[in-house]
């Protein structure tokens, strides 16, 4: 995942800090500048470390600190609310049903957005819109089949041709076609080129201005370093960029230069790419990212996985022991069911908090065999504790010598897959004790885009 390495160093720095016996002003301003080489080291712009660092000093009480144990919670909070300013560009425009939108995307050639287009039409039509999309790429030789392809692969209608060469007409006969047939989304994907070139902005001023999109999306490669950033406001300024979208998350790359490039254009992300594959996309909020970031998971990220894969009814009878803080061991079991069942399992990995190391570094085969065992673990456990739904008595349950020897020797595993399975269940109970003040709904996805 792009930013893993971020990720564990900024994680990692304040952890080191709770370590601390005494904590000071040295040890903090020590564990701040760590986390601001991170962040430059990961390409992230100067500037906006350096704001940061000043924003995230001033939001520190060093008296409150002093209570050592809350230290790294006070400082982690002040990382994360000032990481989810920098990604958070305001709510992205969404869809309504029942209303006619054409949506444009536009972007540097390979950078994902033919891909992406077919993604963003295919979790649309998911959610019950009636999606098409207008290939008005004409300059790259082969990209209206490759439209085709995916579209065909994803069941949309389509609009291109082999033979027009203007750009500018097929995306109004496109449009305009979809128009009448009704069709809720009309994505229309332009040429990109390999860098930015006057021709490539006066094509795009053009074809938005034949088709009037209520939302231009740019698409961002993920992996792309400090040039991200004037790439990203050169778009910005020739059109209104309304959105982003921002791929390849799947990949080892640095990550910082799309995160700066995002905080600089104040565009809101709606979604990132995360693999090659029609449903490796997910909607972004950055308060989940960052606290994925961190290592802190991503329950509302999770729960909208969930509920797009429990049918509706369960989802109520689930929502409503989470929120009562119920957490039996059997739920954790149905959800590792769930879990093997939602795709890239590296991707719902990440969500769960402290997850994402333990699960093998986001490697998918890794994931999927911790899972199976864990599974083997808890089908070694008696019904009364599977279904115990009080938590406290569960831990209390969990630390008992002879009932980990008799599960972990029925299991036929180590007692360190043991030690794994409780430390999991633990992290997660205590989110769970958490949600007690949450609202979430009682039915229906958790997240509407
Ligand atoms: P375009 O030139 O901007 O239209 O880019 P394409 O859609 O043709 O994508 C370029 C390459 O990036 C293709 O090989 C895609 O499969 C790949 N790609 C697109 N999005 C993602 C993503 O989120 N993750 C990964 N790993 N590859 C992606």
């Amino acid at each position: 995942m792009v930013l893993t390495e971020l990720g564990a160093r900024l994680s990692g720095a304040l952890v080191k800090m709770s370590k601390s016996s005494k904590v000071d002003q040295d040890v903090v301003d020590a564990c701040l500048k760590e986390i601001c080489t991170a962040l430059l080291q990961a390409d992230v712009n100067v500037r906006l470390v350096k704001q940061l660092q000043t924003n995230v000093k001033m939001s520190l009480n060093l008296e409150d600190l002093q209570s050592g144990f809350n230290a790294q919670r006070i400082l982690q909070k002040s990382v994360f609310q000032e990481l989810t300013r920098l990604m958070d560009g305001g709510k992205p425009w969404v869809p309504k049903k029942g209303k006619q939108s054409v949506v444009m995307f536009v972007g540097l050639q390979g950078n994902g957005k033919t891909t992406t287009c077919t993604k963003y039409a295919y979790h649309y039509k998911r959610k019950g819109f009636k999606v098409a999309m207008v290939c008005a790429d004409t300059f790259r030789a082969g990209a209206f089949d490759q439209l085709k392809q995916n579209a065909t692969k994803a069941r949309v209608p389509f609009f291109g041709s082999h033979t027009e060469t203007d750009p500018v007409k097929i995306a109004e006969e496109g449009v305009e076609r979809f128009r009448t047939e009704k069709v809720d989304i009309i994505i229309v994907d332009t040429s990109g080129r390999h860098k930015q070139e006057s021709a490539l902005f006066e094509e795009m001023r053009n074809i938005s201005e034949v088709v009037q999109p209520n939302n231009v999306i740019y698409v961002m490669d993920g992996a792309m370093g400090q040039a991200a950033h004037d790439q990203a406001l050169a778009f910005r300024d020739t059109v209104d960029v309304g959105s982003i979208i921002v791929t390849k998350m799947d990949g080892h790359a640095k990550g910082g230069g799309a995160l700066s490039a995002v905080a600089a254009t104040r565009s809101p992300v709606c979604f990132i790419g995360t693999g090659e594959h029609m449903d490796e996309f997910e909607p972004f909020e950055a308060e989940s990212f960052v606290s994925r970031l961190l290592g802190l998971g991503d329950f509302k990220g999770l729960m909208n996985k969930i509920t797009d894969v429990i049918p509706e009814e369960a989802q109520e009878e689930m929502m409503e022991k989470l929120s009562q803080g119920s957490f039996p061991l059997r739920f954790l079991y149905d959800q590792f069911t769930n879990i093997q069942e939602m795709g890239p399992m590296s991707q719902v990995m990440s969500m769960l908090p402290g997850m994402a190391n333990m699960m093998g570094g986001g490697r998918d085969k890794e994931s999927a065999a911790n899972i199976k065992k864990y599974m083997t673990l808890m089908d070694s456990m008696t019904t009364k504790e599977l279904d115990n739904p009080d938590t406290e008595k569960n831990m209390k349950m969990l630390s008992e010598t002879s009932r980990i020897n008799r599960i972990v020797r029925g299991a036929g595993r180590q007692y360190r897959d043991m030690y794994e399975l409780i430390t999991q269940y633990k992290m997660m109970a205590k989110m769970v004790g958490k949600m007690k003040q949450m609202k979430l709904p009682k039915k229906g996805p958790v997240n509407a885009r």
